[in-house]
């Protein structure tokens, strides 16, 4: 694991770059593209991407923070001003990043696997890491890492140690794989799979397939199935090549499969003139295929059969999510408890570190299998330093042995065994645990102890999915605007600490909240971004102050109440937040109040106006779009009016996540995105471009067979004339599962298959039509996702999606997955 130290002269070549060298004997050995997960910054190197922030504004942080090496594009960027540094200029900082990691894979002449195609190029690759990992001591690509910046990094993790590589690669349009097949350099190549659907970002399937496959040129075995390739008229890549099919001829020809017991597939295939054949633990469509890949793959490096047969039966499905869940003790607990290596150790680590709900941090870390070595550990120390970490809980012999190199609290225990045996004993409570270990380790059993109980019924939480459609919506922004969340109502239903925690580690720069106590909870559990309280309530005052809370200020009324809170406490320039009624009629200040309004103002000093702001009433609706631009001119107008009274510049807000979309010179200073946020936009008819945040998903309690002219439910409404077999799931009206679902209007998604609700929706259960389906109790069901759209079942509710997502219980218990 000892990486190649780079001397900072030699890279001005590798990068082909201008540089000033202020530090000659400095070594590199980490490259840094991200100001926010910084770590080794001795020996880093900062690239100043060009992404949707320009990363050269965040070189002061990455400074002040200790790194000294940068790569810069902007010839004009005043690097004088920081005194003993190392600044490469170049032409393209993601170029160069590329070209510093093509230097470094040539290093090495161990075989490399690279693998792309349309799906399935994460699993493969992980696959083919378990199968492969008893003799080869692997370097793979991070999570799915496979874009033009993800591949750099990857290969940059190369290192002599290693005897093969595993990388995978994603393009989503021409011209992308020539710059990630120079940094990969596979001797093997392995195709996927070429998804027809939608050509995503190519001309044709032909345009398509030849750019993928430009990652291939030169390698020595190419593997694929014939069934993709068929039709495509170029030239096929590889010195040698191994195919595979169904029922149609290629080196591995599978002619027969059959399910067994509900959950193995077994194939058979024709190989080398002889029959052979696999167990997969896995039934589903993709995943058979993906195994037949790695099976393909075996056979082709040269495993026996019947040893290949024994390595696929043992395939586990791949842990790449991060879960964050409520733990016991007012504990979070964040599991990752399916697979460790030092660099998805460092993406966990930095989760960890986003969390701020609780002051303290626990990491409980297995050993790394098989690695013995005090350097490695080490790594380990200063990665966890890096983190703030206050405790480390280690497990296993090697991690014990070394556990002198830690210097925070620490605790170790030679076996998993040995620390549940333990448990009991030891203290945990209100801290951040982190848990990550090895599968050898088995720490679900882990998890299980430190994490509540479930009700069955979990909504499952997207954050990357989230920080995609925050990103979807800054990228509609000009520069320099900004944003106010709104996670008012436990952000729409999805969470507190656990939504607020992401979106001040991507820098949003307000919050707003309805109620007082609502920003009082997010206060207590960290945040430091400035909250508005749009319903301040004088009752709530002191509270609101005493929490560095932002009020709305919407009437005479409620100023002069918090202005005479604010001289009681002898407080001065207090920041509020102007409401102005611009059509609304909710809360604000009508356009005949704001005379008097001015005249209050022009002599207090005990507010200052931090915002300007009014709300659309229909900014999704092109029927009104008259009166929206009524409403903006009128905000435009009155705001002013109020701005001429100061020196200082005050916020403007008026748009909601439909007016983002809809109206882009409505933007002022800043918008405020809510349900957007959440993967929902009323304006967006067609393919939304938004990811869907939140999936409901419950269980089967029981199956049975009803009889011919049997009724289901209260009221005998579920009425089944020719019989058939119904599921008892584990939701009801109490969970926001409405009544209006009842009687065959809502569905569900049980085995990827749509089935309807029979009879009426109980408080805690209902039942659901399952006839013809080939289901188990203890299924899991889905209520909505992707494929069941929150739109769509809120107008069976005969409501608005707002009122589901926010409708859903808080007994449902909340689950966050984090990639
Ligand atoms: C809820 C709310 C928003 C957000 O509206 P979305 O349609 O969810 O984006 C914006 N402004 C005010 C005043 C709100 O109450």
């Amino acid at each position: 694991m000892n990486h190649i130290l780079y001397p900072v002269e030699e890279l001005t070549e590798s990068m082909d770059a201008k540089a000033s060298i202020q530090i000659k004997d400095a070594m590199i050995r980490t490259l840094l593209t991200d100001s926010r997960k910084l770590s080794d910054m001795d020996q880093g190197l900062f690239f100043a991407l060009k992404g949707r922030r320009d990363g050269h504004t965040f070189i002061e942080e990455v400074y002040n923070a200790g790194v000294r090496s940068f790569v810069i594009s902007d010839p004009d960027f005043d690097h004088i001003k920081f005194k003993g540094c190392n600044f490469y200029l170049v032409d393209d900082t993601l170029k160069a990043l590329q070209n510093l990691a093509s230097v470094h894979r040539s290093k090495f002449d161990y075989p490399v696997i690279g693998i792309t195609g349309s799906n399935g190029k994460t699993v493969v690759k992980e696959w083919l890491y378990q199968l492969l990992a008893p003799e080869n001591n692997i370097v793979r690509s991070p999570k799915s890492y496979n874009s033009q910046l993800g591949v750099p990094l990857s290969v940059w993790e190369m290192n002599e140690e290693n005897d093969l590589g595993i990388f995978e690669a994603g393009v989503s349009k021409g011209d992308e794989m020539a710059a990630l097949a120079a940094v990969i350099r596979p001797t093997i190549g392995i195709l996927t799979n070429i998804g027809e659907a939608h050509n995503d970002g190519f001309d044709t399937l032909e345009d398509k397939i030849a750019e993928k496959l430009k990652l291939f040129e030169g390698v020595d075995l190419f593997i694929y199935s014939c069934k993709y390739l068929n039709q495509y008229t170029g030239e096929l890549p590889g010195t040698n090549k191994f195919t595979w099919c169904y029922r149609d001829k290629a080196d591995l020809e599978v002619f027969d499969d059959e399910v067994l017991e509900d959950k193995y597939q077994f194939l058979r295939a024709r190989f080398n003139d002889t029959e052979v054949e696999a167990v997969i633990p896995f039934t589903d469509q993709a995943s058979v295929e993906n195994a037949i890949i790695c099976w393909a793959t075996l056979l082709a490096l040269g495993y026996e059969p019947e040893e290949a047969d024994k390595r696929l039966e043992k395939l586990v499905p791949i842990g790449m999510r991060l879960e964050l869940k409520t733990g016991i003790n007012y504990c979070s607990v964040i599991d990752d408890s399916y697979s460790l290596d030092l660099s998805s150790l460092a993406i966990a680590l930095d989760f960890l570190n986003q969390q701020n709900q609780h002051s303290r941090r626990t990491l409980i870390l297995s050993d790394l299998p098989g690695i013995d070595s005090p350097e490695v550990y080490e790594q380990i120390h200063q990665m966890i330093e890096n983190k703030s970490v206050d405790r480390l809980i280690g497990v296993g012999p090697l991690i014990s042995k070394y556990g002198h190199e830690f210097s925070c609290e620490k605790e170790f225990y030679e076996s998993s065994e040995d620390f549940l045996q333990s448990f009991p004993s030891i203290k945990f409570g209100h801290e951040t645990i982190l848990l990550k270990g090895a599968r050898a380790f088995e720490f679900e059993k882990i998890s299980q102890l430190l994490t509540q109980k479930v009700h069955e019924t979990v909504l499952e939480i997207n954050l990357n999915a989230l920080e995609h459609n925050l990103n979807y919506y800054k990228a509609l922004l000009p520069k320099g605007k900004k944003v106010m969340a709104m996670v008012k109502a436990f952000s729409y239903g999805s969470g507190s600490f656990e939504i607020t925690n992401l979106l001040e580690f991507n820098k949003v720069d307000y919050l707003a909240v309805a109620y007082a106590d609502e920003g009082v909870a997010l206060r207590k559990s960290g945040t430091t971004l400035p909250i508005m309280v749009m319903s301040p309530d004088s009752m709530a005052f002191d509270a609101i102050i005493e929490n560095k809370l932002e009020p709305e200020i919407y009437s005479m009324r409620i100023l002069e109440e918090f202005v005479s809170a604010l001289s009681r406490k002898g407080h001065k320039d207090y920041p509020v937040h102007i409401k102005l009624d611009t059509g609304m009629h909710r809360l604000g200040f009508m356009e005949g109040e704001v005379e008097q309004l001015l005249e209050y103002l022009k002599d207090n000093k005990s507010i200052h106006i931090q915002s300007i702001f009014s709300h659309l009433v229909a900014s999704e609706d092109p029927e009104h779009d008259k009166f929206t631009e009524q409403q903006i001119n009128l905000f435009s107008m009155l705001s002013e009016r109020i701005m001429e009274l100061y020196n200082y510049h005050i916020i403007r807000h008026i748009s909601n996540t439909s007016g983002i979309s809809r109206w882009p010179d409505a933007v002022f200073d800043m918008v405020r995105l809510g349900i957007g946020l959440y993967g929902i936009d009323l304006s967006i008819r067609d393919k939304s471009p938004l990811q869907t945040v939140t999936s409901l998903k419950t269980s089967i309690s029981q199956i049975k067979q009803i009889p011919a002219g049997d009724t289901v439910g209260y009221g005998r409404a579920g009425k089944m004339p020719d019989g058939g077999t119904i599921a008892t799931v584990k939701i009801g009206y109490a969970d926001g599962y409405s009544r209006k679902l009842g009687n065959g209007i809502g569905s569900m998604l049980v085995r990827g298959k749509k089935v309807k609700t029979i009879g009426k929706i109980c408080m805690d259960m209902c039942m659901i039509d399952i006839t013809g389906i080939n289901a188990a109790e203890g299924d899991e069901v889905i209520v909505f996702n992707d494929n069941i759209r929150v739109e769509d079942l809120a107008m069976k509710m005969e409501t608005i999606p707002y009122e589901v997502l926010t409708g859903i219980s808080q007994r449902v218990k909340r689950v966050y997955y984090y990639e």
